[in-house]
Formats: C-alpha cells, sequence, structure tokens
C-alpha cells in the first residue's frame, strides 16, 4: 500500500473556531499520524498515511469543517516520509498569529444549547456557556494573538473543572478562549433604572416580570445593549417608541425559534437557512397580514418585520417566557449603540426600566447585522455582528490603505495584501459619539491586522466628517474618491472583479465632480476611474437638505419639471399650506437655496409624496421604502415613461411624460399601490434602455448595480430580468450592502488601484 506524507498550509478563519481539535479528530479516526499547529498565518498540518485514507482526511477537512471555520486558501505538498507513532496537537510557532484572521461572533451552538438545558450537566442554565464552536469572539477580543488574555475573559480566571477542559485536545471546549461556568464565569446582575444594582433579586426572574409587566428593558447583550419589550403590548411599544423618540422606524423582534417566527412572518427555506445560521442576523420577512401576535405599531406602514433567533444564551432563557420580544438597539436616536455599563446607565436613563447586565465587558460594539432576500439570494442590508471582522477577498493583493466610508451607514475598511476587513456598522456620522467609535475601529482595525495603510481615502465630500477624521491623518496620504465611483468599485469589488463595468448606482445623494449632487447615475469605470455618461435629469431640493426630510419639498419640484407654472390641480397639495407652495415655487424658478440633484432617492421621495404617502419623513429613505411596501403586485399594470436624450455629454433620463402619466392616474382616483407599480417597471425599462444604448457604444460589458435603491426588491429583481433577458451580465452585492454600509471596500479598491499604478 502506497505511504504518502503531505505538509498542508491553511488559510482564512481557521484560529479559535475549534480547528485544531478538528483536524486533530480526523486525523485520528483515520488512524493517521502526524501533527497540526497554528502558526502566523494559519493552520499547519502535517499528515501520513495510506494514499487513499489521506484523500479522504482531504475531503473530510472540506465536509466537516466546524462552523466557525471558513477556509479562504488551502495547499499541500509531497514530502518525506517520518513514521511518527500517532497524531499530535503541536505547541503554537513562536510568531503565531500576526495575520490570522479574528472570527467573528457567533450563536450558540446545538452542543452548548443541549447543555444549557440538561439539569444534569454542570453549565445547566448557565447564561454564558460556549466552546469552541460557538460564543463570543471579536466583540470581546482586545488585541492579537487571539488568546484569552487578550480578550475580556482576561476577568475570569478558570477554574480547574473549564482548565482542564481547556487543556484537553479531545474536549469541545480545547483552547476555547471565553470557557467559562458558573464557578469562575461571568454573571448576571439586574439595576434599576438608575443604575443601581438590585441585590438579592434573581435577575433573569426579575427581567422577566419587568417584561411581563409591559417595561422596557435594557438587555446587555453580545456587542452591545438591546432595549426590549414585549410586541404583545401595544402600550409597551408605544412607551418604547416615545421614549426613543422614534416615531415610525421599525423595530427588530427576536423570535423564540422558527416555530414562533412562523406565526407572524412568512419564511422561505433561504430565507429559515440565514435565520439559522451561525451569523444569527436580523431577516426581513414578510409580514402574515391575519396575525394577531405582534402589534401593528411594531413596524408601521410595513409589509416586512426583521427577525432573528436568540444568539447567547441568555436569549434562549428569556424567550422562555415569550414567543419574540422587541430587540432593538440601546441607543437615543442618532447615538452609537450603548456598550459599556455605566454609559448605558446614562444614556438609556428615562427609556429603559430596568438593566439586565453581566460583567463580561464589550470590548467592541456591534449591532445586530441585517438581511433580506433578494432574487432568490441573501442582500446585506447592514453588515455587523456575525461577520465583521470576516474579510471579502480583493481580486488582487494591493498596499495597504484604510478608507474611512461616508456619512450615513458608515463603516471602515483596512486592506492588508488581498484582505479587505470592513469594520462594524458604525452608523450616520451625525455627533461625536458615533466619530469616536469611528477612530477607535481604525485603531482597533490596525492593531487587530498588524497593518499599518500607506493611503487613507476618503469621500469627495468635504464636509463629511469622515473626511475631516481621514485628513487629521495628517502622517498619511490622502485620496478623494467620488462617492458613486466607491459605489461601483464596491460592487465590483465584491464580486471578485476588477475589470470596466457600467455602474448603474442610483443612490441617496453624493457630491459629483462636476461640484453638483449626483445619485442616478450611469458610469463607465473600474478601479483606477470613471467616466459619467448618464444619469436621471436633475431636479431641484428646494431648501437643500428640508427636501430630504420633507419629501413634499421633491414633489413640488418634479411637478414644476414637468408643468412649470401651470401646476394641475391635486388633491394631495392640498395639505401644505397655499403660503408655503409658492415660496417654494418661487425658490425653485429662481434657483434660491434650491440645489440640483440627479438623485434617484429623491425621485423615489417625490413619487411617494405625490402618491399621497409621507409627506414628511422620520427617517431617510422612509418615502422610498413606503413607496416599495405599498406596491401592486399586478402583472397587467403598464410602465410610465421615462423619456431619453442626449445633452452632449451624456444619456438623461427624463421624468416629464412619467410625471403627467402620474397626474392622469392620480386625476383617475388611482391608489398608490399602481403608481407605485408603474414606476418601478417604468425605471427598470428606462434603465435597461439606457444599458442597451451603452453597449451599443461601448461594447458589451457588465452591469454593476450599487447605491441604496438597490435594497429595493422589487426594482432590483425586476430589473435583474430585464438585463438578463438583454444578455447583460449583471453584478449585485453579495458579501456588502449596496448602500453607504458598502462604500469603504469600493474606496480601499480604488486607493490601491491608485497606489498600484503609481509604483508600476
Ligand atoms: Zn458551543
Ligand atoms: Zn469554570
Ligand atoms: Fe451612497
Amino acid at each position: 500500500m502506497l505511504r504518502k506524507r503531505l505538509a498542508i498550509r491553511i488559510e482564512g478563519t481557521v484560529q479559535g473556531v475549534g480547528f485544531r481539535p478538528f483536524i486533530y479528530r480526523i486525523a485520528q479516526e483515520r488512524g493517521l499520524s502526524g501533527w497540526v499547529l497554528n502558526d502566523s498565518e494559519g493552520v499547519r498540518i502535517e499528515v501520513e498515511g495510506a494514499q487513499h485514507t489521506l484523500d479522504d482526511f482531504g475531503a473530510a477537512i472540506r465536509a466537516e469543517l466546524p462552523p466557525l471555520a471558513s477556509i479562504s486558501c488551502l495547499a499541500a505538498v509531497d514530502i518525506p516520509l517520518v513514521a511518527e507513532p500517532g497524531f499530535s496537537i503541536a505547541l503554537s510557532a513562536q510568531s503565531a498569529l500576526k495575520t490570522a484572521q479574528i472570527p467573528p461572533d457567533s450563536y450558540v451552538c446545538p452542543d452548548c444549547l443541549a447543555e444549557l438545558l440538561d439539569p444534569n450537566n454542570r453549565r445547566f442554565r448557565y447564561p454564558f456557556i460556549n466552546c469552541t464552536n460557538c460564543g463570543p469572539r471579536y466583540s470581546i477580543v482586545s488585541g492579537v494573538p487571539y488568546d484569552r488574555s487578550f480578550t475580556t475573559m482576561v476577568d475570569f480566571p478558570m477554574c480547574a473543572s473549564c482548565l482542564g477542559e481547556y487543556g484537553d485536545p479531545a474536549s469541545r471546549r480545547f483552547h476555547a478562549q471565553p470557557n467559562a461556568c458558573a464557578d469562575c464565569g461571568p454573571t448576571l446582575s439586574l439595576h434599576d433604572q438608575a443604575g443601581t444594582q438590585l441585590e438579592g433579586a434573581q435577575p433573569l426572574a426579575a427581567a422577566i416580570g419587568l417584561l411581563k409587566r409591559g417595561e422596557v428593558l435594557a438587555l446587555k447583550g453580545l456587542g452591545g445593549f438591546h432595549l426590549a419589550v414585549d410586541p404583545q403590548n401595544p402600550e409597551a411599544v408605544a412607551r418604547l417608541r416615545a421614549r426613543k423618540l422614534r416615531d415610525e422606524k421599525p423595530f427588530a423582534l427576536m423570535a423564540r425559534d422558527i416555530a414562533a417566527a412562523e406565526t407572524f412572518v412568512q419564511i422561505n427555506p433561504l430565507e429559515k437557512r440565514l435565520l439559522e445560521s451561525v451569523e444569527r442576523p436580523v431577516v426581513l420577512l414578510e409580514k402574515r397580514t391575519e396575525q394577531q401576535l405582534i402589534c401593528v405599531n411594531t413596524a408601521p406602514n410595513n409589509r416586512y418585520l426583521g427577525v432573528m433567533l436568540p444568539y447567547t444564551p441568555l436569549h434562549y432563557l428569556l424567550l422562555e417566557d415569550f414567543p419574540a420580544l422587541i430587540m432593538t438597539s440601546g441607543n437615543q436616536s442618532d447615538e452609537p449603540i450603548s456598550y459599556a455599563d455605566a454609559d448605558a446607565f446614562l444614556r438609556l436613563k428615562g427609556i429603559a426600566d430596568g438593566f439586565l447586565c453581566h460583567n463580561r465587558r464589550i470590548q467592541t460594539r456591534t449591532d445586530d447585522s441585517i438581511i433580506r432576500v433578494l432574487a432568490g439570494e441573501p442582500l446585506m442590508l447592514r453588515r455587523s455582528r456575525g461577520y465583521v471582522p470576516r474579510a471579502v477577498k480583493l481580486p488582487h493583493a494591493q498596499p495597504s490603505v484604510l478608507a474611512v466610508g461616508a456619512e450615513l451607514k458608515n463603516t471602515i475598511c483596512l486592506t492588508s495584501a488581498d484582505r479587505a476587513t470592513l469594520s462594524q456598522h458604525i452608523g450616520d456620522l451625525k455627533n461625536q459619539a458615533v466619530l469616536d467609535s469611528l477612530q477607535q475601529a481604525a485603531e482597533h482595525l490596525q492593531q487587530l491586522l498588524a497593518t499599518r495603510p500607506q493611503l487613507v481615502i476618503h469621500d469627495l465630500h468635504p464636509d463629511y466628517a469622515s473626511t475631516s477624521v481621514a485628513q487629521q491623518m495628517a502622517d498619511l496620504p490622502q485620496l478623494a474618491v467620488q462617492h458613486h465611483h466607491a459605489h461601483l468599485a464596491s460592487c465590483l469589488a465584491d464580486n471578485g472583479r476588477d475589470e470596466k463595468a457600467i455602474g448603474v448606482i442610483f443612490d441617496g445623494v453624493g457630491l459629483g465632480s462636476d461640484g453638483h449632487i449626483w445619485g442616478g447615475e450611469f458610469l463607465l469605470g473600474d478601479f483606477a476611474g470613471f467616466e459619467r455618461v448618464g444619469h436621471l435629469a436633475e431636479l431641484a431640493m428646494p431648501g437643500g437638505d428640508a427636501a430630504t426630510r420633507e419629501p413634499w419639498r421633491m414633489a413640488l419640484s418634479l411637478l414644476h419639471a414637468a408643468y412649470a407654472d401651470d401646476l394641475p390641480e391635486l388633491a394631495v397639495l392640498d395639505t401644505i399650506a397655499a403660503g408655503d407652495k409658492r415660496l417654494l415655487l418661487q425658490m425653485i424658478e429662481k434657483g434660491i437655496n434650491s440645489p440640483l440633484t440627479s438623485s434617484c432617492g429623491r425621485l423615489f421621495d417625490a413619487v411617494a409624496a405625490l402618491a399621497g404617502l409621507s409627506q414628511r419623513v422620520s427617517y431617510e429613505g422612509q418615502a422610498a421604502l413606503e413607496l416599495e411596501m405599498c406596491l401592486e403586485h399586478d402583472l397587467q399594470l403598464e410602465p410610465y415613461t421615462f423619456s431619453l436624450f442626449d445633452d452632449g455629454q451624456g444619456i438623461i433620463v427624463d421624468p416629464t411624460t412619467m410625471v403627467r402619466e402620474l397626474v392622469a392616474d392620480l386625476q383617475q382616483g388611482r391608489g398608490a399601490g399602481a403608481i407605485s407599480g408603474r414606476f418601478h417597471i417604468g425605471l427598470a425599462e428606462a434603465i435597461l434602455r439606457v444599458c442597451l444604448k451603452l453597449r451599443e457604444e461601448h461594447g458589451a460589458l457588465p452591469v454593476a448595480l450599487s447605491g441604496g435603491v438597490f435594497q429595493n426588491v422589487f426594482l432590483t429583481e425586476k430589473l435583474n430580468l430585464l438585463l438578463a433577458g438583454a444578455d447583460f451580465e449583471v453584478l449585485r452585492h453579495r458579501q456588502v450592502p449596496p448602500n453607504d454600509g458598502g462604500l469603504s471596500l469600493g474606496q480601499a479598491a480604488i486607493g490601491g488601484c491608485y497606489l498600484r499604478n503609481r509604483t508600476r
């Protein structure tokens, strides 16, 4: 029988995820000899045995991979035989863990869950149970190498039993850094609304009682505090809304299990897989119309509910008493999520009636991630807990760069060789607290990746807070990147592509290279550069930013674009005071405080307001979302007509005819559902026609869809069908959001290309 020895090197998320015990087990099972160890790049294995057994071993590595592990690269070479007696886990190489990836936070694995509920287990109902296959990671890591001493678990010396498991290669807790039990690990505590600890209370039971009474519970979780209330209690939900100053934005829910979730939302097999995944994101799911369980105020005017499953042992214990709980981020609106106890007591004062805390410190705040299913595939809307800091593989290795994102839904990105690591969701850069967390994230990432960037990339917009943060890094060269170019590059990088594409970048607003406000763009470009080859016709934004908060302003602007002074009589405009209307029209005509924008988001706002939906909004993108939500799925609907013309510099998509058709619909009393449907289909068809024209001129190129508008499922699916039907290759986002949460990836790819070209 042919014997061989292989040297195998594996890179990826392979440390701190039970990889060595896994290799040890599958080698033992097959009677192979050799060893496995961690080193600075990942895991090294030498393994010896019969050829066919080695083949089987190789297959098992991929087939039985531990739930938190992922392999980015596996290489094996034949080496001379050694014939040692058995298989062992060797000591880690000294230079350990320079570039090895820190794993993301994860769910509670089925083995731990079974132990949690087993009265005979020593961790019965212990809310911090974990093992190498599950538990906290990124949120508790303070430095590298990934070792207990560089996590917040350093506060808890292990007891003899835990230490025994930690040192035993056959144990599921072999080198499980957060390993703990009730004798040695973190404990729960209950605090009143002022933050004073209530001694003698049974924290869990008391917290459940509080929720049952309809009160608001602040709950310390994995990446920060949640505010929890009982969604079956409308007064409780109203109380939370009032105290959180959150009028309409939907609240996310945590359901006890799939069966409980199925009573109020519809779940398809892919959605079920996402809900149950180790990442445990919030998944947007269609509400069951007949459901009675969850009160309407949880997500008003929304056809969807954001639902997640429990992901910490504590969640499981809490949810034993509720089919579902509202779990919204523990913050005042606009502020970052609280994660330190003292800070939570301060900032959630007046919101929470009590606090369920624990003494395991959170090192890095991470919000819940949000996903929806689009065209049969997952689409990331917010990439944070569970995914961060997993790297996105770039098409090439590049010099290290730091990209600081834009203004809203901010994330940052640090690259190292061909790996782009995006930060957790940092949020809207509206106040100092959020800016501080951006700066912390920039330092933390550099430390974790042991990388110093050679360039910092920021948005072209001089007034973004992220731009000033970049400019303060005076020791680094700077590169300003146009917003929509970054979106295009983000979509390319997300698909592992480095080539020229047509970018359909439909977005809110971003500063264009001509000083105008862009946001409905057709770009031709790649990482190296771009050309603007078309855009939506520009509309005035009377009052500037006020037009973003008050969609009726955009409605007037759109009508003015089609009718000039001769505005039609429309009932929907009656709610606006005549004086306001006159003033606004004058501003538009004379161009006073009315910057022009080609933003698609603002066009959605205008149509939503005309269709009788929100005249004012309480969060960005609300009008567009409501327009999508009310859409009538009627196959008989005729698209509205957008006309195309060439202004000498590119193709302009003109809404004049569309507006007239929309007004005729309003005058005939057609509802918002039909108007929304016709608008969506019309826009998709207009985009297709532009792409066809661009193909005539520039040849066959893939079409990359990016920008916040492509969170819209109906538009994206319709456009996808149309483009695919015309033989276009469509590139959509896969790993990062199409909105500004994915922007830093594109900035980083552009920055890397800039440095590569400069050195060439
Ligand atoms: Zn586990
Ligand atoms: Zn212990
Ligand atoms: Fe954007």
